[in-house]
């Protein structure tokens, strides 16, 4: 898959505020740092705020969001509108992340800035049969499907690269989507695959007594699947550090558990923000930004490959 690849020094994926004020003060560092994701995506995005420190006006988050990117490319920080869909760790130590497009970026430190998002479908069914079939999360519960008939839903590239991995594992597969939002290279692969795709409808109900039986579509169609994954979005944090061995806040198990210089477990790899669990405010995702940003840069220096 990796078509090529581009050294930085850290990677931060998550345009939110965590993202931006990490590479406010990486690139201040003078480090090479590239930001990833889509701004429409921060939970920031459609918020109004109010009880931001100094700021007594109420500020929309898109305003917010664009001035941020602004500052930080100033300092030289580059931004790629793209979503990670993996992170593998490379026999020297340093890090890549993986592009919906092909592409890898390495570098030896990252900061997962990525928020929490698990947009949910809102239909009859869901609710009641979370965890009986229906999940957010092709990575964590793929698995249990072997073999099984399943259903992903959803627009975007979390969605389509999904509905591949469960190509590996389940029976078959099938793909619900208005329309595909995802790069050339995705759709090409979706598209000569055997996953059986319904594009142009959407979910009206998911049906089951105990557990998923039955997806029921908008056009009419019925689906008779055992599992139901809804991938509204980019990937959540979760998936993509599960597979570096980041642990998890154990009280929860649902953050990323970092240290006071919000370090993760694995060498290189900083967390930020909501990742990192509660209270949801723009006013912490910035501060463990900042200190992410400026502890990464610091550790990137020592560890910059020579060749
Ligand atoms: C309706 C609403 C109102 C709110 N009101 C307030 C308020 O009044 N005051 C306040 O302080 N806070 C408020 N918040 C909370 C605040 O918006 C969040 O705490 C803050 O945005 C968290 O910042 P973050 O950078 O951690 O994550 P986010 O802002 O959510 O940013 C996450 C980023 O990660 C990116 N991303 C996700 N997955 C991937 C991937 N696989 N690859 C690359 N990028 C990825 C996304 O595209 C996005 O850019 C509100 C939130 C909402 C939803």
């Amino acid at each position: 898959m990796e078509k090529n690849s581009i050294e930085y020094d850290v990677i931060i994926l998550g345009s939110g505020p965590a993202g931006l004020q990490a590479a406010v003060h990486a690139a201040r560092a003078k480090t090479r740092v590239v930001v990833l994701g889509r701004v429409q995506r921060s939970s920031l995005f459609k918020a109004h705020i109010e009880n931001y420190c100094c700021m007594d006006d109420m500020v929309s988050g898109e305003d917010i969001l664009e001035q941020g990117r602004r500052q930080a490319e100033k300092f030289g920080a580059e931004f790629m509108d793209v979503d990670v869909v993996g992170i593998d760790l490379l026999d020297d130590g340093t890090l890549s992340a993986r592009l919906e497009s092909g592409e890898a970026l390495h570098a030896p430190a990252i900061i997962l800035a990525m928020g929490v998002s698990r947009n949910r479908l809102n239909v009859p069914g869901e609710k009641e049969l979370l965890g009986k079939g229906v999940s957010y999360c092709v990575e964590c519960d793929g698995n249990f499907f072997r073999g099984e008939p399943v259903a992903v839903v959803g627009n975007e590239s979390a969605a389509f690269s999904g509905a591949l991995q469960l190509l590996l594992l389940a029976g078959d597969v099938h793909l619900v989507y208005q329309e595909a939002r995802v790069d050339e290279h995705l759709k090409f692969h979706v598209e000569s695959s055997a996953i059986e795709r319904h594009e142009g409808t959407w979910v009206k109900s998911i049906a089951g007594q105990n557990e998923v039986e039955r997806l029921e579509l908008q056009s009419g169609e019925e689906l008779n699947v055992k599992g139901v994954f809804i991938e509204l979005g980019a990937k959540g944090a979760l998936d993509l550090a599960a597979n570096l061995g980041v642990m998890l806040d154990p009280e929860s198990m649902r953050y990323i558990s970092v240290n006071k210089k919000q370090e993760t477990n694995v060498p290189g790899i900083y967390a930020a923000g909501d990742i990192c669990g509660p209270p949801w405010q723009m006013a912490k995702a910035v501060g463990e930004g900042c200190v992410a940003g400026m502890e990464a840069a610091v550790y990137a220096k020592k560890h910059r490959r020579t060749a």
